[in-house]
């Protein structure tokens, strides 16, 4: 097992896996078992009263799930981890093992939209009290800081407007007034950045997203520091919204090539980023095209400096508005309509008229998404091919 601790955390992702049964199987098989047995009543009494260790129940901890969080705690470069049923599932847990009545959260305010309506719908119902900062001026971020402040919750790149915030920034702002800093890691995943590295407290991931890759299950994980996680999963435990072991077996396999899918993602992002760049539409006003490591970026050196590569969305902004972002959705060939995103296939979605409809119109602009803001999730195919239906798109949509 020593050994195992110096390998780089992409060898980690791959070959840590669950000890293999009496079949010596070379893959991991699937426990579809909700609880465990014992030898006998000694053994049992032992494992209900935590002196010997042993999976009690899958509602607790289960084989394939442990898996995945372990490869996920290499990848992070984390002590431990708790796996849940969904994205949202990871958030609310990392939020309500922590906060109680009376509390005060900080939030960037471009957050992916359930995390919002759980801020500022339901966390106010429970006397917990909320506020956004804006993540393009961290400096607001100290003014904001109350007494009753416990937690600072942060979202890099956001969704979808691909702002970035310096996570080191704002982890010394949180640790000078002794509050927890939670980063939500989806866009980036720990194969681009490593927040808990950067000083996070707290790492969380829809691992429905590039994690699992082919848009196929639904899943959350939290990560960070073991007392920390151990509130997690007290709550967890009881509350019940863990993963299944079918998700978990997914999940973990898709870990073994989370590390090429990324850089891939990336290198067609990056790619397909400064072609349309230099298309017609953009070339006199290229800041319309938005990518992390396009050097037009605002926080383009923050990017460089927090992240290995520019992960896997593009944005840009349609001269034409809300009706030209539709009628370019109208025109693809290729890309899905679909509001998933970190699939092999590429996606692309019209915010302001479907995932951000229900803002008005100046809470989304400020949050960065303009009417004819497009988004796209960039997948594995041939970039030639991605170009060419985007391209064309452009083309048929300007008239
Ligand atoms: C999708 C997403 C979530 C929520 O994850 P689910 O798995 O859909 O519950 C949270 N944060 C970000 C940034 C996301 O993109």
């Amino acid at each position: 097992m020593s050994d195992q601790q110096h390998w780089h955390p992409q060898t980690r992702a791959i070959r840590i896996q669950h000890p293999t049964t009496d079949a010596r199987e070379h893959s991991v098989p699937l426990f579809l078992t909700s609880s465990f047995c014992y030898p006998d009543a000694e053994t049992m009494r032992a494992v209900f009263a935590d002196e010997q260790e042993a999976y009690i129940y899958s509602r607790f901890s289960n084989p394939n799930v442990d898996e995945f969080v372990q490869r996920m705690c290499a990848l992070e470069e984390a002590e431990d981890g708790f796996a849940t049923a969904s994205g949202m599932s990871a958030v609310f847990a990392s939020i309500m093992a922590f906060l109680k009545q009376g509390d005060h959260l900080l939030s960037s305010a471009a957050i992916f939209g359930s995390t919002h309506t759980l801020f500022s719908k339901y966390l106010p119902k429970w006397g917990i009290s909320y506020d956004e900062f804006d993540m393009r001026h961290p400096e607001q971020l100290e003014k904001l800081i109350r007494p009753e402040t416990r937690m600072i919750f942060l979202e890099t790149p956001s969704n979808p407007g691909l702002d970035i915030i310096d996570i080191k920034q704002v982890a010394e702002i949180a640790h000078a007034h002794g509050l927890l800093l939670n980063v939500d890691n989806c866009f980036a995943t720990p194969v681009l950045q490593k927040p808990l590295l950067l000083g996070a407290d707290l790492v969380v991931h829809s691992a429905t997203k590039w994690i699992d890759g082919q848009g196929r299950v639904l899943g959350g994980i939290v990560l960070g520091k073991k007392e920390l996680i151990q509130e997690v999963y007290l709550l967890c435990r009881t509350m019940g919204p863990s993963l299944s072991p079918f998700n978990a077996w997914m999940l973990s396999r898709s870990l073994e090539t989370l590390h090429l899918r990324m850089m891939q993602h990336s290198a067609n992002a990056l790619e397909l980023a400064r072609r349309l760049q230099q298309h017609p539409v953009f070339r006199n006003q290229p800041e319309k095209v938005k990518y992390p490591f396009l050097e037009t970026h605002p926080q383009y050196a923050i990017a460089r400096k927090q992240m290995r590569a520019g992960g896997g969305i593009v944005c840009f902004e349609l001269p034409g508005g809300l009706e030209q972002g539709q009628r370019f959705l109208n025109e693809l060939q290729m890309l899905s309509l679909t509001a998933n995103l970190g699939d092999t296939r590429s996606i692309a979605s019209h915010p302001a008229s479907t995932t951000h409809a229900k803002l008005t119109e100046e809470e989304r602009l400020a949050v960065g998404i303009t009417p004819g803001l497009i988004r796209i999730s960039v997948g594995l195919e041939h970039v030639d091919d991605i170009y060419a239906d985007i391209e064309q798109a452009l083309r048929k949509s300007a008239g």
